[in-house]
């Protein structure tokens, strides 16, 4: 049987942190220290923060990761940053196409391919989000949406060691519903079937510290991107101990 991924807890603080949530970097760091764990850990903080974090949490096992990159690497683009800064700053990987980034931004399948793309330049894991949102659900297109963002948001150079997936359905996030563990089961399996076997696909949307193990537990669901719980460490911590 083909040995699964090493899953990665990836947390996306999104639009929250100044320089007072250093503290709570400093506290994961430090809860870090004596747990044996069986997933990668990682940190998405807003861009003013990513340097500080790296030398805050300096020696402890925490990726790093950025929110959002253009897919040019320099130039006249005001208030863009691009992957090769990001990779600059610390970051090994970067999220893209982010729900909030597709509505807020109008990104499309495409602009996230292009990111993706920039990632693997700048050789930083692209972690690309896709997900239906609750009308798509309700219509029972589910499935056709995540193959259609999958397919569209997906370099044709997308491998294991560049790419992780996570799945996030847009009722989800910040919503505190989830799906079923079937609901997730089996997107997840659709995902898996028209990926390689080695891939990390992660289940994104309202993951807690009191629904961690049940949603780690589901099969082909290789890690959590969490948002609202990834701030407070006392929270985080409590999501990436469903992998000690
Ligand atoms: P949430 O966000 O955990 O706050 O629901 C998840 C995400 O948007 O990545």
């Amino acid at each position: 049987a083909q040995k699964s991924p090493k899953p990665l807890v990836a947390g996306n603080w999104k639009m929250n942190g100044t320089t007072a949530a250093l503290k709570e970097a400093r506290l994961l760091a430090g809860m870090l220290e004596d747990v044996r764990l069986r997933c990668e850990v990682m940190i998405c903080p807003p861009a003013t923060l990513i340097t500080s974090i790296k030398s805050v949490v300096k020696g402890a096992k925490i990726k790093l990761g950025g929110q959002d990159c253009h897919w040019y690497a320099h130039g006249a683009h005001t208030g863009d940053i691009s992957s090769e800064m990001l990779k600059d700053a610390g970051c090994s990987a970067v999220i893209v196409g982010h729900s909030e980034r597709r509505a807020d931004h109008g990104e499309t399948d495409e602009t996230v391919r292009l990111k993706a793309e920039a990632a693997y330049r700048a050789d930083l894991t692209a972690i690309i989000c896709i997900g239906e949102t609750l009308e798509e659900r309700k219509a029972g297109r589910t499935l056709e949406v995540i193959a259609r963002q999958l397919k569209g948001s997906l370099p044709m150079n997308a491998v294991p060691t560049n790419t992780v997936v996570a799945y996030e359905p847009v009722w989800a996030i910040g919503t505190g519903l989830t799906p079923t563990v079937e609901q997730v089961a089996e997107v997840h399996a659709s995902i898996r079937a028209k990926t390689d076997p080695a891939l990390r696909i992660l289940y994104g949307g309202s993951v807690k510290p009191a629904n961690a193990v049940e949603l780690m537990s589901v099969a082909n669901v290789n890690g959590a991107l969490v948002g609202g719980a990834s701030l407070k460490a006392a929270d985080f911590i409590g999501i990436i101990k469903a992998y000690t």
